[in-house]
């Protein structure tokens, strides 16, 4: 197994365990992690105990595995090499629950209220702040205990999770105010997140809103999902010329299709020559093609039912080892030892 080089920067990054991964998340997220692997040493987690803030019946709780073996499976089948990289599952490091609790106590409440995805995600469970799970609340607490457990110094995030990042940077510069330098100020390395609209052509590419193309999809099925497609609402018959720049078929040609495939959509779709049911069995293909290779990789790793698991234990052992020491070194510092 390689081990982590001395001079690389360290990345965490993680997951929620929301099952098999859809196209948005591959374009937006995993696709950035596999090239990640080139220059850092790469930690990837599936963040089952963050999945637990917004789950309230067993029945939600029971597919919290099943969905960490589909994620992972499609993780391992993007690229993500787990020989390079450790690959595991945040509950199997149960330190980070110690160090949540351990920086929950240099972390002013205030920090926390004010922190605006938290009003939303209250807003949205239709909560009110206090009838809300303290899970939630602390939620950036254990988000920044993840990374710096690890002594993660850098961490990919899109431009909507900077001011997440900034107060697990104060969190740590609080800490280290107080106890003595430990641990690394975590950098954002600002990632491109292309916006992929879903295939009802108004919102991001979603599973909950069922507007997904699902990465582990048959291609008959991606077929039948893309002809479903959102197209432009004016061209009501196949003679009234098209405007590609308001179609999201367009759009994922734009990024799935080869260059010349993509001018020759936009030059036929704008006089009127290509009809916008051809246009999305077009895509379909272009879709299937690019995901040939992954998918077969899928179904090879499918074939053998202890993989995940032994890549999963494998993350889990090398990543404990870390976490050990610098539960050690915490413990000393804040006089526990
Ligand atoms: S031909 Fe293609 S690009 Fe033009 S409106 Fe129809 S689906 Fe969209």
């Amino acid at each position: 197994m390689a081990s982590h080089q001395e001079n690389r920067g360290v990345i965490f990054s993680g997951m929620r365990p929301t099952g098999p991964l859809h196209l948005g998340n591959y374009l937006g997220a995993l696709q950035n992690w596999v090239g990640l692997q080139q220059d850092y040493d790469c930690i990837y987690c599936a963040v089952d105990i963050h999945a637990l803030t917004t789950i309230e019946t067993s029945e939600e709780s029971a597919q919290i595995q099943p969905n960490i073996q589909a994620m992972v499976l499609d993780w391992l089948a993007a690229g993500i090499d787990p020989q390079r990289s450790i690959v595991f599952v945040q509950s199997h490091v149960p330190e980070v629950m110690t160090l949540h609790a351990l920086l929950s106590m240099v972390t002013p409440m205030g920090w926390l209220l004010r922190v605006p995805t938290f009003k939303e995600k209250v807003r949205q469970m239709d909560e009110t702040e206090e009838s809300v799970n303290y899970g939630l609340v602390g939620y950036p607490v254990l988000q920044t205990a993840d990374i710096i457990l690890y002594k993660a110094d850098t961490v990919p995030v899109g431009q909507d999770q900077v001011p997440h990042l900034e107060l697990a940077r104060e969190i740590v510069r609080r800490f280290n105010n107080r106890y003595g330098d430990t641990f690394p100020e975590p950098q954002a390395k600002l990632t491109e997140d292309p916006l992929i609209v879903g295939l009802d052509g108004r919102q991001k590419m979603s599973k909950s809103l069922d507007n997904h193309l699902e990465l582990a999809a048959t291609p008959e099925e991606t077929a039948r999902r893309v002809m479903t497609a959102f197209t432009d609402p004016q061209r009501i018959t196949r003679d009234i010329p098209g405007r590609p720049e308001v179609c999201n078929v367009y759009s994922l040609h734009k990024i799935l299709s080869p260059a010349n495939e993509v001018s020759a959509v936009y030059d036929e779709c704008t006089t009127a020559q290509r009809g916008c049911v051809d246009c999305k069995r077009h895509l379909a293909s272009s879709i299937n093609n690019y995901l040939e290779e992954l998918r077969e990789r899928r179904r090879e790793y499918q074939q053998r039912p202890d993989y995940v698991r032994d890549v999963l234990a494998d993350g889990a052992n090398r990543a404990r080892a870390i976490a050990r020491d610098t539960i050690e070194e915490v413990y000393q510092k804040m006089g526990l030892a």
